[in-house]
């Protein structure tokens, strides 16, 4: 029996198994599958007209053809025209090319020329049997992705006969008119078969109108997608948490600080929400430092306080475990029943705080993400925090949205989401952002220092910590190997202690038992410790004021992100802050780029967005593994102006025209639409 080929004409299940490769699985598909670039075959250059670096298309007859074996084996081939000679030369060839190379026989041969020794030359140009009476294109000739074993014939092919069916637009031609866009059929036609007039440059320049379209129209389907995600959500019920002002008024009165304005107008945006009977999906961005922990513990508290129970996660264990030390002791004078899961917990203590939360007598638990993946067991819960949703990537927030009932979510990041990718990818969450950053912090001066003089190094840190200040070590990042990265740990901890003997030095990575990690983090809170030698674990949320020089070896190995979070560990105190960055020579091109970015900005935000510039959307949210479509044609910088207003036009389409939403959406996401079920 013959599969059914996916396309509205017959393709063999082994051709459509290498298409599914590229995501083409419907006629649609094939006609989003947009060049890469083109080729100008239209036109044959005389071979006395080559220049050297030029792309060209020359016809010309084979004058001999050999095989060389010096300096390596290869089949060159003397070809001439009427006016001159050029050599060609393939490097890999099969033996019926020697054969296909007959003298007298005509082809047509397009690639680049070279300057060889024996006059100009192409190498591997692509070639066809063709003579005066084969006719020219009369269009550009695209270059699709593709995939191995798939040549670009073929696709041309396939891509052709989707195109034959005329295509309709999913917009209406006033929209567009407003919009200032073409049609989609004559954009996607002039893309994928561009008239031989059309100047190549302009058309790879993405400001072309045909481009324009297409990002207007995939930023469209993202954009109904996400809103349609949210209201959804805004249908679902769940139980309303609103403000008592007892557990919560009673918490800010035993903060030794007034809380700043910018904590105050968001603290107010989630309690809002929480007094809705529908599931807050709210993310809450604040640069490191701005106090997020306090707005979320009071959310749980405004969720206790309506007989609920609540949830604090962090991504790693230390962190968690942070944040239930920190919070744990004042919440509980306030009779909020806490408790902490974790994974490298003793089997009968962890099912002990199980059975506690499951029989509602606990309010507030404590632990790692693996705690929601249990959170059947909840008796009561009500609202769960997820700190640094950052790193658990959009998929897993998808993730977290479809568990059959809904609580409360409230997600934080202190990795700044550039505004053009909340307004994008987390188009369907509600976000507060903590603008602010409470008085007193003294802005860390970041220095950039070779690890040629690390011995200057070594005697700031001794100053440093002599005179009653801390510091922290952090060790290089080996992302290969977790066992590398410990020995260099260990290794650093060693080489310091015999440097710098003057010093108690401490040693924390993240391979210690949780109970040695916490005697470290409270040797060096209770400053018992004046050098702690640290990996990356400390990268987020480590809190001690006193601390106020960092040095972060290999600091060119290290992300945009990472850095920033790390740096943000000084800084917190009274004493003027230093960040020393250790770097290694040479530097590559992109390492230059992020120290010159991080060594000049100190805002959050616009590291962010920097960061978001060099590695792309995709590299930003480490999402590709997630499942969430990337953007193909829309550049979120450049696009900006497209995006706002595919965000209008999606309130609009929604709102009165549920229609062409639909068939938008289905053009653009089709199977992968699931987004919008949520
Ligand atoms: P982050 O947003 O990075 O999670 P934290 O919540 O850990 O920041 O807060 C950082 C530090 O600032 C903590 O020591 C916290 O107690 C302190 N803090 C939070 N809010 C204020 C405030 N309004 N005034 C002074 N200090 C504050
Ligand atoms: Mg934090």
């Amino acid at each position: 029996m013959k599969a059914a080929s996916p396309f509205s004409f017959p393709v063999s299940p082994a051709l459509a198994a290498k298409l599914v490769k590229l995501g083409l699985a419907r006629d649609t598909d094939l006609i989003l599958h947009l060049p890469l670039r083109w080729e100008d075959e239209t036109r044959l250059t005389p071979i006395r007209d080559l220049l050297p670096g030029q792309s060209a298309q020359v016809q010309a007859v084979v004058r001999e053809a050999s095989v060389a074996y010096r300096p390596r084996r290869m089949l060159t081939v003397a070809v001439a025209d009427a006016g001159g000679v050029l050599g060609i030369r393939f490097l890999n060839f099969y033996p019926n090319h020697l054969k296909l190379f007959q003298p007298g026989e005509s082809f047509r041969f397009s690639g680049e020329v070279r300057g060889g020794f024996l006059g100009l030359e192409m190498v591997h140009p692509r070639f066809v049997k063709a003579d005066d009476a084969t006719p020219l294109p009369t269009q550009l000739t695209p270059v699709y992705p593709t995939t191995a074993g798939l040549g670009q014939a073929t696709l041309r092919k396939l891509v052709a006969r989707a195109l034959a069916a005329p295509i309709t637009d999913t917009l209406p031609a006033n929209w567009l008119a407003e919009l200032g866009l073409p049609e989609l059929e004559a954009s996607i036609r002039v893309l994928h078969q561009p008239p031989p007039d059309c100047v190549l440059a302009e058309l790879e320049s993405r400001q072309h109108p045909a481009w324009q379209r297409l990002a207007f129209d995939e930023l469209l389907a993202q954009q109904l997608s996400l809103a349609t995600a949210r209201r959804q959500r805004q249908r679902l019920c769940t139980a309303p948490l609103p403000a008592q002002q007892q557990l919560t008024a009673a918490f800010i009165h035993t903060l030794p600080f007034a809380l700043t304005a910018a904590q105050a107008r968001t603290w107010q945006e989630i309690s809002a929400d929480l007094a809705q009977p529908h599931p807050m999906r709210r993310l809450l961005q604040g640069d490191v430092g701005s106090g997020k922990t306090v707005v979320a513990a009071l959310a749980c508290l405004q969720a206790i306080e309506n007989g609920f129970q609540a949830a604090f996660m962090a991504p790693t264990e230390i962190l968690a475990e942070q944040h239930y030390r920190k919070l744990a002791p004042v919440l509980s004078a306030l009779g909020v029943r806490c408790a902490w899961v974790s994974g490298s917990q003793r089997k009968s203590e962890r099912t002990a705080a199980w059975q506690a939360i499951a029989a509602g007598d606990i309010d507030l638990a404590f632990g790692t993400h693996a705690l929601f993946q249990e959170a059947g067991s909840f008796a009561r819960l009500g609202l769960a925090v997820v700190d640094e949703q950052h790193r658990f990537g959009v998929g897993q927030r998808l993730a977290l949205m479809q568990k059959g009932t809904e609580p409360h979510q409230l997600m934080m990041s202190a990795t700044p989401i550039p505004r053009t990718l909340a307004m994008s990818f987390f188009a369907d969450l509600d976000v507060s952002v903590i603008d602010e950053l409470p008085p007193g912090r003294t802005p860390v001066v970041t220095k950039l220092v070779s690890a040629a003089r690390r011995d200057d190094v070594l005697a700031r840190v001794t100053a440093a910590c002599l005179g009653g200040g801390q510091a922290y070590w952090v060790c290089p990042l080996i992302e290969e190997s977790e066992k590398l990265q410990l020995q260099t740990a260990q290794d650093t901890y060693t080489a310091l202690a015999e440097q710098l003997p003057e010093l108690r030095i401490g040693l924390v990575h993240g391979r210690l038992k949780p109970d040695e990690k916490q005697a470290v983090m409270a040797a060096f809170q209770a400053h018992e410790i004046d050098l702690l030698v640290a990996t990356t674990v400390i990268e987020v949320g480590v809190d001690v004021p006193n601390a106020a020089l960092m040095v972060i070896e290999h600091a060119e190995r290290m992300g945009l992100a990472q850095l920033h979070q790390l740096r943000g560990r000084v800084g917190r105190g009274s004493r003027e802050s230093v960040c020393v960055l250790l770097y290694q020579t040479p530097v590559s091109e992109l390492a230059r780029a992020r120290l010159k970015v991080i060594f000049e900005l100190t805002d959050g935000f616009e590291i962010a967005r920097q960061d978001l510039l060099l590695r792309g959307p995709g590299e930003f949210l480490g999402s590709r593994q997630s499942g969430l479509p990337m953007l193909r044609f829309a550049d979120l910088e450049r696009d900006l102006a497209l995006l706002e207003r595919a965000r209008d036009y999606a309130q609009r389409c929604l709102e009165a025209h549920p229609a062409i939403a639909a068939r938008h959406v289905e053009r653009w996401l089709g199977n992968r639409a699931g987004l919008s079920q949520t």
